[in-house]
């Protein structure tokens, strides 16, 4: 099979004054456009070093894609670095030059001297037009037919010129392989060992399509990865290996690609027309956050009170100053009092609270850092408190306490027990 490597080009990238975010992009692109990426490299503005990159690369794959160096200035050396590592010459390319005589005629800008030689490309190349800049890009060829394509470092410049130009000479290249179709199954609130353990057998049987598990803290994805000549092709082989994972994880999938808990939570609560209302005290609002940053949220969540001091507890939220000294903030009945005030005050049909201990200071034997308890309330007999310890660092343990409320809200509104 053909395969390609990708090479960045940039002394930014390695002194991590830049986040390397064109090899990711060219990645996926060449993925679904099935080319297989053999591995990436990143190589500082050094002629030798760029030029050493080149070779190894190409002495494993059949061509490298590059981006970087292609600019006017002294330490853009890209160019001059291919010619060393395919050992040719330059050549001045004339549409290359006067493309580019157009674009600084286009911005009002002088062309200097040292633009000229971005319009000398090694010799025997393919030029590829940069219509959003002034560097253009090219394929150069070695004797024994594999090749170099360079494209600019900048992502808007880069993007269309791969995707125009440089996808079409692969896939022409290699002969229009196969497309890679991913789908990711979201899961919530199961073990990682959990979901191992339902599916297990089903890694191992399987090649194409391929299944991969990621997991995060109290979420998990499955990822199912599919090659064949077509999207149609690869979705179609996708579907039946789907749907018997869902049917494994059924109580934990709660969406698809690009859904979020937020977004599956207020897509389940917008069906049944439930307006949803959120008091938090250790999660500071990080509920709140997730569910507003659905796009549309505002016709099922209508907000929250992020209540921190027990005068705030008390005067926004209505809880019972009693109950607030007998029992403390982070318990049972304030949890209850917190969700019940914030469905009535905020004019919800369902509320949750959070109240816990994030550390790191605050714990005692009785309530030790990472207690946090979640109270829903939804004017039934389903109102319920629920406590929680959760490990890690205050930071740590207010996001597994956001993702934990997410998790108990969704199955909530799926009418799942909790
Ligand atoms: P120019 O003509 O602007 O000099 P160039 O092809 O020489 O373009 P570089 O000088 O390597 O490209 O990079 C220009 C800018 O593009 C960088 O400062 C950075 O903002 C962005 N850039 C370069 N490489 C990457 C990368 N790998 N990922 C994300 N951004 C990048
Ligand atoms: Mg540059």
């Amino acid at each position: 099979m053909p395969s390609v490597e990708i090479v960045a080009v940039g002394t930014e990238l390695l002194l991590g004054q830049l986040v390397d975010t064109n090899t990711p992009f060219i990645a996926s692109e060449l993925a679904r456009a099935g080319i297989d990426v053999r591995a990436t490299q990143s190589v500082g503005d050094n002629r030798e070093r760029i030029a050493a990159a080149v070779r190894t690369s190409l002495a494993r794959a059949q061509g490298v894609v590059m981006t970087g160096g292609l600019g006017p200035t002294i330490d853009d050396l890209t160019r001059e670095a291919v010619c060393d590592a395919l050992d040719v010459g330059t050549k001045l390319y004339e549409p290359a030059l006067l493309q580019m005589e157009a674009v600084f005629a286009r911005f009002g800008r002088p062309m200097r001297a040292n633009n000229r030689k971005q319009a000398e490309l090694p010799t025997g190349s393919l030029p590829l037009d940069n219509p959003r800049g002034t560097a253009p890009g090219f394929v150069a060829f070695a004797s024994d037919g594999k090749f170099v394509a360079c494209m600019p470092g900048v992502p808007r410049e880069m993007k269309p010129m791969l995707r125009e130009q440089v996808v079409p000479f692969l896939r022409e290249r290699f002969g229009a392989r196969e497309t890679i179709v991913t789908r990711v199954l979201h899961t919530i609130g199961l073990g990682e060992s959990e979901i191992d353990h339902r599916i297990a057998d089903l890694f191992g049987s399987y090649e194409n399509p391929k299944i991969a598990l990621l997991a995060h803290d109290f979420r998990a994805d499955v990822k199912i990865m599919a090659k064949a000549p077509t999207a149609d092709e690869a979705d179609a082989m996708i579907a039946p290996l789907q749907a018997e994972i869902v049917r494994r994880l059924e109580d934990g999938v709660f969406g698809y690609d690009a859904d979020t808990p937020a977004s599956a939570i207020l897509n389940l609560m917008r069906s049944q027309q439930r307006r949803l209302a959120v008091a938090e005290s250790c999660t500071g609002g990080r509920i709140a956050a997730a569910l507003t940053s659905v796009a549309g949220s505002s016709q099922s969540f209508v907000g929250a009170v992020v209540a921190y001091d027990n005068a705030v507890k008390i005067s926004q939220l209505g809880v019972d100053a009693g109950t607030l000294q007998r029992n403390g903030a982070v318990s049972d009945d304030v949890a209850r009092e917190m969700a019940r005030g914030a469905r009535a005050r905020l004019g919800a049909n369902v509320a949750l609270a959070t109240t816990g201990v994030a550390g790191p200071d605050g714990g005692t034997a009785e309530k030790p850092v990472g207690l946090v308890l979640f109270a829903l309330d939804d004017g039934t007999e389903n109102s319920r408190v629920w406590n929680f310890r959760l490990e890690g660092d205050r930071e740590a343990i207010q996001q597994r306490a956001t993702v934990m409320a997410l998790n108990l809200l969704w199955r909530y509104a799926k009418g799942q027990e909790p």
